[in-house]
């Protein structure tokens, strides 16, 4: 099975309702070792990308990213705005360089968007893993989802595995001492909270796997 715009769209859906479901849970994550604005930031920057692609044109899984990275860039702020924008965007370049003729993506093309969201995060933010950011979930979903695409795996296979792999990255920056971001201010005192970058990924991405995983009957 191969994800499409439809996929694309539901995805974005399903990751605006999480968000706003889990707003104050990320709010205060970030109040531990931020400024407690995170999903505040969040929910503003998916509730635009959702009525952004309300308006759009149906387009492809490229066009869909490329609509959402917009919409995310102008409405998040702070830190996570541009890298989350810059992640959507470099995702869209990457679907529409590997996309089929009719712009769906299989396992493979799912595992080359994910490299292009971490790419462009550590563009923007020059942060490696073990640094107590976003980075510690896209980078263990990515070598997941290049795992269950080499093994084969369909889409929504790659999908589940990098959602699973963003979830335990996530938990796992609980004990990592911020050296990147605002969190980095408190030094040793961010040890002991979730990175709330971290686990808004995991929200982000487990919303993609439930995506795939929901519409997929009705695809190739
Ligand atoms: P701000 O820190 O400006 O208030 P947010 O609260 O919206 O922005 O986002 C904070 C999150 O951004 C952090 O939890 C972390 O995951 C992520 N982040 C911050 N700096 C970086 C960076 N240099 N690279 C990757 N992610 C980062
Ligand atoms: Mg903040």
């Amino acid at each position: 099975m191969s994800v499409d715009a439809a996929w694309a769209r539901r995805w974005i859906e399903l990751a605006a309702a999480e968000v706003a479901t889990q707003r104050d849970y990320l709010v205060d994550l970030d109040r531990a070792i931020g400024d407690g604005d995170h999903g505040e930031n969040m929910d503003r920057g998916f509730s635009a990308a959702v009525e952004a692609l309300r308006l759009a044109e149906a387009g492809s899984v490229a066009d869909v990213l490329k609509t959402v990275a917009k919409a995310l860039m102008s409405t998040v702020g702070g830190a996570a705005g541009p890298l989350y924008g810059t992640a959507f965007l470099r995702a869209s370049k990457a679907a529409l360089s590997l996309s089929s003729s009719d712009g769906a993506l299989d396992g493979a093309g799912v595992a080359a968007v994910i490299a292009g969201a971490l790419d462009g995060i550590q563009a923007r933010g020059k942060a490696t893993t073990g640094e107590k950011t976003m980075v510690d979930a896209w980078s263990p979903a990515l070598n997941a989802a290049r795992a269950a695409a080499e093994a084969d795996g369909d889409a929504a296979a790659v999908l589940e595995a990098a959602a699973c792999a963003a979830e335990a990255g996530a938990q796992a920056t609980e004990p990592l001492r911020a050296t990147k971001g605002r969190a980095s201010y408190l030094g040793e005192r961010s040890i002991g909270h979730l990175d709330p970058g971290a686990v808004s990924t995991s929200l982000i991405l487990r919303a993609a796997a439930v995506a795939a995983s929901r519409g997929g009957e009705a695809q190739a």
